[in-house]
């Protein structure tokens, strides 16, 4: 059998490597490294498969966040909610520019989220709400959106784990991830759903105002050509990591098939195993599962878990275990331990188990039998 891994991109890159590499070529041999044709290529191929007006391509998924951010003229000190159980670039961000993250708690069947605790946390600084679509699944957008427009908040959805993933609407209407508030910002880290060959992120709208904006901003703040209107930074998607996004995104649906197909192989099995739940998945989203995260019962010894399932050379990972209103970082917003029961709960007995497009029945299979085997 295969060595298991987490994510086996080395097993998906076999599969697609003719075309990566005569696209790749093609940027080498046109040396157009910078926007090139490639950037705008992919670009469009993004916007129509995400059926969104604008993709703005940067260089990472916490830039996008940041440059959405930087776009509003929020005053120094204004209020962001956001949820403490995810991973830190979506807080990042807030602290970075000055603004305040307030925490929110998670719903611990779905680790989106919570929409009555969000709303109990709306202030007079507030302006805006940051949803994360944890492991690949959306948040309740419908009724999320409804509280950002009673409150007049903006909506930034942090759609980096759950590209591709899509909500449908109490009508009927469907919509993608990261397409439904003001404006979503996406990762293209090689080991998320869509990955490059190294570093890459994008923002989406469809706001035509903001979209131009998003352009300046990416490229140091400038309208024209040596004009800066307005700070900016530079965050750009490189030609080439473009040229093999663009590759990758005709396969991003099997992906997500492929990823979704041993979600529901691990969950078929472990439904009745007593002493760990499976991921909930909601009624009003498709689940992508860039994560396949499970919950261990009360008296389960989680490190001994991972301990075990190592010595079969399976690997597991803790996403996350210190939320982020308890990070030593963020101390000084005064967050306690208590704070967040939910979430602190969830950071206790959570472990991830290896999903990827590569894995096999075979692995699949003796994966499970070891995770049994635990509880005798
Ligand atoms: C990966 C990730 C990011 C950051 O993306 P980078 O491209 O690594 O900067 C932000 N938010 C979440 C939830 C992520 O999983």
């Amino acid at each position: 059998m295969k060595e298991i891994r987490m994510v086996d991109l080395v097993g998906q890159y076999a599969k697609i490597k003719d075309e990566v590499k005569e696209e790749v070529n093609n940027i080498l041999e046109s040396a157009a490294f910078i926007n090139g044709p490639a950037v705008h290529n992919f670009q469009t191929s993004l916007e129509k498969y995400l059926d969104v007006k604008h993709v703005i391509p940067c260089a990472n998924g916490t830039d996008a966040l940041q440059i959405i951010m930087m776009a509003y003229d929020f005053p120094k000190g204004s209020e962001i909610l956001v949820p403490s159980y995810t991973y830190v670039a979506t807080v990042e961000v807030i602290a970075l520019l000055g603004f305040k993250p307030v925490f929110v708690e998670v719903y611990p069947d779905t680790f989106n989220i919570d929409i009555e605790d969000l709303e109990s946390k709306v202030s007079e600084n507030s302006v805006a709400i940051v949803p994360v679509h944890l492991y690949g699944q959306c948040v309740d957008m419908e009724r999320l959106m409804s509280v950002a427009k009673t409150h007049d908040l903006k909506v930034f959805e942090d759609t980096a784990q759950a590209i591709g993933a899509e909500y449908t609407f109490s009508d009927g209407e469907k919509a993608k991830a990261g397409t439904i508030g003001d404006a979503g910002a996406t990762s293209f880290f090689p080991s998320k759903n869509l990955g490059a060959y190294g570093d890459g992120g994008a923002i989406m709208t469809n706001d035509d105002e903001l979209a131009a904006k998003l352009r300046m901003i990416v490229n140091h703040g400038q309208s024209k050509r040596y004009y800066h209107d307005s700070i900016g930074v530079n965050s750009r998607l490189d030609s080439i990591q473009a040229a093999i996004l663009n590759v990758k995104l005709k396969y991003l649906d099997e992906y997500n098939s492929a990823r979704y197909k041993v979600a529901d192989g691990y969950s078929d099995s472990f439904s009745n195993a007593g002493w760990i739940t499976p991921p909930h998945e909601s009624q009003f989203s498709t689940h992508v599962y860039h994560q396949y995260t499970l919950k261990l019962s009360d008296g389960i010894d989680r490190n001994g878990l991972v301990d075990y399932l190592a010595s079969f050379e399976i690997p597991s990972m803790i996403y996350y275990p210190v939320p982020n209103h308890l990070q030593k970082a963020y101390s000084y917003f005064g967050y306690q331990t208590g704070d967040m029961p939910n979430t602190e709960d969830l950071c206790s007995r959570v472990i991830s188990l290896p999903i990827h497009t590569e894995m096999s029945d075979e692995q699949l299979k003796f994966i499970v039998d070891k995770v049994h085997g635990f509880q005798g």
